[in-house]
C-alpha cells in the first residue's frame, strides 16, 4: 500500500464532504451522549481544511501538506475532538517530513504515530468507547494487509456496542450502550476516504 501527497490531498476534500453530509448524525449522536457540539465542530474544521487545500495545490510532501491539515484543525475544531484530529496530522507530518510517497513501514509508522497520540493526548485505552476503537483495527488491517473497510466497520459496529469509560460521555454510563460514539463515527469517515486514497 501506498499514500502520496496528492492523493492524500483529495482524500481530505472528500473527508470535508463526508463530514458535512454527516454533519446532523454526529450532532444528534453527540446530544446523546455528550454536549452537541461534534458535528459542527467537525463541520467548522473540515471546512477550513478544504478552503485551505483549494488555495494550495501543490504541496512539497506529506510532512508539508499533514502540517498544514493539522495546524488549521487545531485553530477551527474546538471542543475535546479539536486537539485530538489535530495531533493526528501534527503525528503525520513529524512522520512523513520530507516523504512525497509512503508506503510499507513508513506508510504504517505514520498512523502508528497517530494513534499513539490520541491516546496520550485523550488519556484513553481501546475499548474505552471511542476513535481509538476505529483506528486501532484500521491499524491491524493495514499492518496485516487485511480488508480496510471490513476493519473500520467492525471496529465501529465495536465500539457501539460497550459502554463509554472516557471523556464527556462516560458521564451517561449504561446508557452509552448501543449509542454510536460520534467521534468513533467522524473517525470512520475520516479513514473510509484515507482508505481510498490508498492504492498498491
Ligand atoms: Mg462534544
Amino acid at each position: 500500500m501506498k499514500l502520496t501527497t496528492n492523493d492524500l490531498r483529495t482524500a481530505l476534500l472528500n473527508a470535508a464532504d463526508k463530514m458535512e453530509e454527516h454533519k446532523d448524525e454526529l450532532t444528534d449522536l453527540d446530544r446523546e451522549i455528550g454536549d452537541g457540539d461534534h458535528g459542527i465542530n467537525m463541520s467548522r474544521g473540515f471546512q477550513a481544511v478544504k478552503k485551505e487545500l483549494e488555495a494550495k495545490q501543490d504541496f512539497a510532501d506529506l510532512g508539508e501538506l499533514s502540517k498544514l491539515v493539522g495546524m488549521t484543525l487545531i485553530k477551527t475544531v474546538g471542543g475535546a475532538s479539536g486537539p485530538l484530529y489535530g495531533t493526528i496530522f501534527v503525528k503525520f507530518a513529524n512522520t512523513w517530513k520530507g516523504v512525497g510517497e509512503a508506503e510499507g513501514d513508513a506508510l504504517v509508522s505514520g498512523f502508528e504515530e497517530a494513534l499513539e497520540g490520541i491516546k496520550t493526548r485523550g488519556k484513553a485505552d481501546a475499548g474505552e468507547k471511542t476513535m481509538i476503537d476505529v483506528w486501532t483495527p484500521f491499524i491491524n488491517a493495514l499492518k496485516s494487509e487485511g480488508d480496510l473497510s471490513h476493519a473500520i466497520d467492525e471496529g465501529l459496529a465495536h465500539s457501539k456496542t460497550i459502554m463509554a469509560t472516557k471523556g464527556r460521555a462516560s458521564y451517561f454510563g449504561e446508557a452509552t450502550k448501543g449509542v454510536q460514539d460520534p467521534g468513533a463515527l467522524s473517525s470512520s469517515l475520516l479513514l473510509n476516504e484515507l482508505k481510498e486514497a490508498l492504492h498498491d
